[in-house]
């Protein structure tokens, strides 16, 4: 009885620790703003979406807003022309809850291995959709309109991985040899790819 309440407590105790190391590490003080003359932030303009992928983020992080710095938090506003994808990326180091401001959005992540389950959903005005730390998310516009949303994320520096990017468009290039065998294509489609980012 006495062990297995001992287990029951060793269990909780690694619940918690595993609650408490995933986060960012409480400050040592009320604030600490490094630099009081942040650029600000641009969140009332709408984000130019003229480009391939049809979405713009406007980041608002530590960078903008240095009175983030060691509280744990920051934003982006994310734009997006008719059918504009945010492309699949994933943020190392925050959560994300979006809410939709404008518009009607198809949002989803993947979980990780083994199972690689994607889990989608159609969010419209006013709703709002979890990404979960470490995962690859996207949302694409499937509306007629513009539409825009807001994020919210767990570090004043989440950190952002655009996987197509870091895939086929890191500097120096991954070798296609690799890339090809990994995603089961010739050679050309991965130096086509890698053309491209
Ligand atoms: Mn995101």
């Amino acid at each position: 009885m006495e062990s297995s309440r001992g287990l029951l407590m060793l269990g909780l105790f690694a619940m918690i620790c595993s609650i408490t190391f995933a986060s960012e590490p409480s400050p040592l003080q009320d604030f600490c703003v490094a630099d009081s003359n942040g650029p600000g932030t641009g969140l009332h303009i709408a984000g130019n979406t003229s480009n391939a992928v049809g979405s713009r983020v406007t980041a608002v992080n530590v960078a903008e807003i240095p009175g983030l710095n060691t509280l744990g938090i920051s934003l982006a506003r994310v734009d997006y022309a008719p059918w504009g994808i945010n492309p699949p990326h994933t943020h190392p180091r925050a959560t994300e809850i979006l809410t939709v401001l404008e518009g009607t959005l198809e949002v989803g992540f993947v979980t990780s291995n083994p199972e690689n389950r994607l889990i989608k959903k159609v969010v419209y005005k006013g709703d709002v959709f979890v990404f979960p730390i470490g995962l690859v998310h996207f949302q694409r516009n499937i509306g007629y309109g513009n539409a825009a949303a807001i994020a919210a994320l767990s570090s004043q520096n989440p950190g952002v991985i655009t996987v197509a990017n870091a895939v086929f468009g890191s500097n120096p290039d991954i070798s296609p040899n690799i890339l090809a065998k990994a995603f089961q294509v010739d050679k050309n489609a991965v130096l086509n790819l890698q053309s491209k980012f």
